[in-house]
């Protein structure tokens, strides 16, 4: 495994290199990369990238999810190459190719948010690629990763995966904060009000202004309550009527789990979604407009047994065949 160009690997339609073969050299083998997936050097370019953003300054409360893309990378190596629930080879009919860590000031929010906004800009302008998926880090990634897809399509629709909000206004006089992207998106233009939505909100609020102010900042909120009674059938409904033909960016907080799936996290709250109901509903993605999306909050710390991380790059392989099987 010390030279990469030797290590054999499954390839897909025309010339595009897959992840490393399995059943030549074990999984457990050699540096990790999302699903075994080549180095965006190794494949030369890609048509989807995944980008690592171990940020976590901006958190409120448990810290860790800077250790979040290393976790979810070791924790994807068991994924297979096929996906039969969609049957799709979502790594054969695109290049998907890991493209490492953003290397994110921890000392400031402000910078690191300029950093992030640069190494996404220049991949998605610079290096050609399509669609991002990125790991985070804490929620504060998704506000410069929607400025970087806002550059390139517009202002979009959000489907936000969340026990929280994070539309909240300032914590101690601080804006950019990881209950804030949100409100900053809203207020810069770079989302269309009109599609967004909220799936998995659960738990205590600070008062009754907080879902009215969400609502004026383009948010219809789904929440875990209602889960039961709509069932995943209805979920899926709900996101599409809300989204219709608009490009779309997938925010998941690994938080809109129930702590029972997904313990590995900064705040957790009772009540949420199964991994089960949430890979369902993602799987519907592909009949959106999906154009990049992030998985965050995943805080290894407070993981066991790999169960939070395995969840992460569960729902990184879903938004993957979404995006291989999605019209462009
Ligand atoms: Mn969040
Ligand atoms: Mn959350």
């Amino acid at each position: 495994m010390t030279d990469p160009e030797a290590t054999p690997r499954i390839t897909g339609e025309g010339g595009i290199i897959g992840p490393v073969d399995a059943s030549r050299v074990p999984r457990w083998v050699g540096e990790a990369t999302f699903a075994r997936l080549p180095r965006i050097s190794e494949a030369g370019q890609a048509d989807v990238a995944i980008l690592g953003v171990p940020f976590d300054t901006g958190v409120s409360y448990r810290p860790g999810a800077r250790f979040g893309p290393g976790h979810i990378r070791e924790s994807s190596r068991l994924l297979r190459p096929y996906n039969p629930a969609v049957g799709v080879h979502p790594f054969g009919v695109r290049q998907v190719a890991d493209a490492g860590d953003v290397a994110v000031n921890p000392f400031s929010i402000a910078d690191a948010i300029a950093t992030i906004q640069g190494a996404a800009g220049e991949l998605l302008t610079g290096a050609g690629v399509k669609r991002l998926l990125a790991l985070g880090g804490d929620h504060t990634i998704a506000l410069p990763l929607l400025r970087a897809v806002h550059a390139v399509h517009g202002p979009v629709a959000v489907v936000h995966f969340d026990a929280h909000l994070d539309t909240w206004d300032t914590y101690f006089g601080a804006a950019y904060t990881h209950g804030t992207p949100f409100r900053r998106a809203s207020e810069e233009g770079i989302i269309d009000k009109t599609g967004c939505l909220h799936v998995g909100i659960r738990g205590p609020l600070y008062g009754e202004a907080d879902l009215t102010d969400d609502s004026a900042l383009g948010f219809r909120v789904l929440p875990a309550t209602d889960v039961e009674h709509l069932g995943t059938p209805g979920m899926i409904e709900a996101i599409a009527r809300r989204v219709g033909d608009r490009p779309v960016y997938v925010s998941v907080d690994i938080d809109v789990l129930d702590p029972a799936f997904a313990p590995g996290t900064g705040t957790p709250e009772a009540g949420g979604l199964t991994s089960r109901e949430l890979l369902a509903v993602l799987r519907s993605c592909k009949d959106l407009n999906l154009v990049g999306a992030d998985i965050v909050e995943v805080a290894p710390p407070y993981d066991h047994a790999q169960v939070t991380g395995i969840a992460a790059a569960h729902v990184g392989y879903e938004l993957l065949s979404a995006l291989a099987l999605g019209k462009r």
